[in-house]
């Protein structure tokens, strides 16, 4: 068989602080809150430590600051297994985090300082290049500056890599990004977003994929929460379903998502056996609480 090929996450790394309170404080107000945790996060970190876990080869370039918590994130990626060496701990900015409070009811509110994130350059990718030319999948969300974006993806497809762009959090992408990667993986809110339409069934998905391949990408991933994923390429096109399961939270669920999709293409699958291999790993990581600590190993899979 032939080896597995390599995973390249370009993305963000953030330290998660999460406090329980009863209500939501209101402006000027100091509330004692319930628990503290810290947990690691971001959507560039949540998705290689997927794919990783799930059997795939990966290495990532993010940007820490050089403090507490960027030390304890780059001891995480190393305890996970993946390959740091395209991780900088920028001096000057600090790690990026989201402070995140939540109701008693599972509501949420969060605020995001991106920090170091901000700072993942073109300079810092061209020092890595040889991550991007030893891997064949590279995996992209948008919490790092667009312009380093569209940078990997124009080097990446022309060096004949599969890039795999998931377009979160929402935001207004050029021309120029369509045309540079091989594959993307809305969920629903984000397509709406971006092609207009709201899905409401398979032709409307369908009339959404086709905006993104009018534009020149080949493979369309639609994610439909508990209905599954829709899937669009050149030979197939259909929704895949999900397992059946008692759901709990779906906190990195589509990070699980698209980190399972891309360990199963670095694993020579088809798309519609990595989407359904990706599915399932979604399906477990909202029967268990929390970002990270959610995202199922391959042994729970195959179980
Ligand atoms: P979403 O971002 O909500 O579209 O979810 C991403 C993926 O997670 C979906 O494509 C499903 O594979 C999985 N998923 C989300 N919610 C559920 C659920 N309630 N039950 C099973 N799988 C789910």
């Amino acid at each position: 068989m032939d080896k597995d090929q390599k995973i390249l996450v370009v993305g963000s790394a953030n330290t998660d602080m999460v406090i329980r309170v009863d209500e939501f404080p209101s402006a000027g107000q100091t509330l004692m809150g319930h628990s503290f945790l810290l947990n690691p996060g971001g959507k560039g970190a949540n998705q290689a430590v997927a794919a990783a876990r799930l059997g795939g080869q990966v290495a990532m370039i993010a940007r820490l600051g050089n403090d507490l918590f960027g030390n304890q994130t780059i001891e995480n990626f190393r305890k996970e297994g993946l390959n740091v060496d395209g991780v900088v701990l920028d001096n000057k900015l600090p790690s990026g985090v989201a402070q995140i409070v939540v109701e008693k009811s599972g509501e949420n509110t969060i605020v995001v300082a991106g920090g170091a994130n901000q700072a993942l350059n073109t300079r810092q990718v061209n020092k890595y290049y040889n991550l991007l030319q030893e891997s064949e999948v590279i995996l992209l969300q948008l919490e790092i500056p667009l312009d380093t974006v569209l940078y990997v993806a124009k080097k990446a497809t022309s060096l004949g890599k599969k890039v795999i762009l998931n377009p979160a959090p929402a935001s207004k992408l050029p021309n120029e990004l369509y045309s540079n990667i091989y594959a993307i993986t809305p969920n629903e809110t984000e397509t709406k977003f971006l092609t207009g339409t709201k899905i409401t069934g398979e032709e409307s998905a369908q009339h959404a994929a086709n905006y993104f391949h009018d534009k020149g990408v080949k493979v369309v991933v639609i994610t439909l929460g508990v209905a599954g994923a829709f899937l669009s390429t050149p030979n197939f096109a259909g929704t895949l379903p999900t397992l059946e399961v008692e759901a709990v939270d779906t906190t990195a669920a589509g990070d699980t998502f698209n980190g399972a999709l891309a360990a199963g293409l670095s694993k020579g699958m088809n798309w519609q056996e990595a989407v359904t291999f990706a599915n399932k790993a979604a399906a477990l990581s909202v029967t268990k609480h929390g970002a990270q600590a959610s995202v199922p190993f391959l042994k729970d899979i195959q179980e």
